[in-house]
């Protein structure tokens, strides 16, 4: 009833405030503690409820992709070009993380059920905020997918998503069948940062904002950037550390800059 009464278009805005705010104590707490899955993988974290990396990825990031198909199957009737692109950008990104790239990792560690449920309501919430609005309440204009704002938008995403695409996939190529160590990755983005797979997942969600212009957007950028922020850090030093011939001008997350 309440629901009903503050009207779902508001609830989504406040939702997409508190993410953001989670997303701040999300990025301190990433200061602090390592998030225990891929190399981070901590034996002494509840491993007996360990989850298998393919079958946690897929499980985690499908709700995404259920809310997305569940809106559009409500309210697909509402859509408008403008809200189309927004909801394909969102939509191509998690068919591609739930139903692709589980299936393509190998030798990947083990996922701590503490971390598989966070990303499982994560993935959940978000997919919720981000289909439902944009499907049905983004107040764009007509003419939205024209103006200049929404054209960068979407080549930011799209370069995002290919050099997301292209770095995970050189990270997978680096281990033999059977081999589960780290290695330097080279080509791509990884000649000028160390988490190039990470450089490419935010530029894809900042692009997205950029277009949309609405706070689930903008809220989901900001904590994509609070939650890979710190393990690319993470990921940067670990590499500095084991590898005396690790290239000395690779950044960690932006190239050139950071
Ligand atoms: P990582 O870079 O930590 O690992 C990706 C895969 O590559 C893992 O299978 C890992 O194996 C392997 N790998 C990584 N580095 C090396 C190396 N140097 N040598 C050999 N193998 C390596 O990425 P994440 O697992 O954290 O994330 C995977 C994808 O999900 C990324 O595209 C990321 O952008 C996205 N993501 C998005 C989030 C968001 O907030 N939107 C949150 C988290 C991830 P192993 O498992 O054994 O370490």
């Amino acid at each position: 009833e309440w629901l009903a009464a503050a009207g779902q278009e508001n609830i989504i805005i406040f939702f997409s405030q508190i993410m953001i705010i989670v997303g701040i104590g999300v990025f301190l707490a990433l200061t602090f503690y390592r998030a225990s899955y891929g190399r981070y993988w901590n034996e002494a974290w509840f491993s007996e409820y360990a989850i298998n990396a393919r079958v946690a990825w897929f499980f985690q990031e499908l709700p995404s992709l259920l809310f997305a198909m569940a809106a559009l199957y409500m309210y697909g009737s509402e859509l408008t070009i403008p809200r189309f692109i927004a909801f394909i950008m969102f939509a191509g990104h998690y068919y591609q993380r739930s139903m692709i790239y589980p299936f393509l990792i190998n030798g990947g560690k083990k996922t701590a059920p503490h971390l598989f449920l966070s990303a499982l309501a994560f993935c959940s919430y978000n997919g919720y905020i981000q289909a439902f609005y944009h499907v049905k309440f983004a107040n764009f204009a007509p003419t939205h997918a024209f103006n200049i704002f929404s054209q960068i938008g979407i080549v930011l995403f799209l370069t995002g998503l290919i050099i997301n695409i292209h770095s995970d996939s050189i990270l997978r190529n680096l281990r033999q069948p059977g081999e589960t160590g780290y290695k330097i990755p080279y080509g791509g983005m990884f000649e000028y940062v160390s988490a190039a797979n990470f450089f490419g997942e935010i530029l894809e969600w900042f692009g997205y904002a950029l277009y949309c212009q609405t706070w689930p957007a903008v809220a989901f950028a900001l904590f994509t950037l609070c939650n890979l922020g710190p393990r690319a850090s993470q990921h940067h030093q670990y590499y500095v550390k084991k590898f005396d011939n690790y290239p000395k001008d690779r950044r960690i997350l932006i190239p050139l800059f950071y």
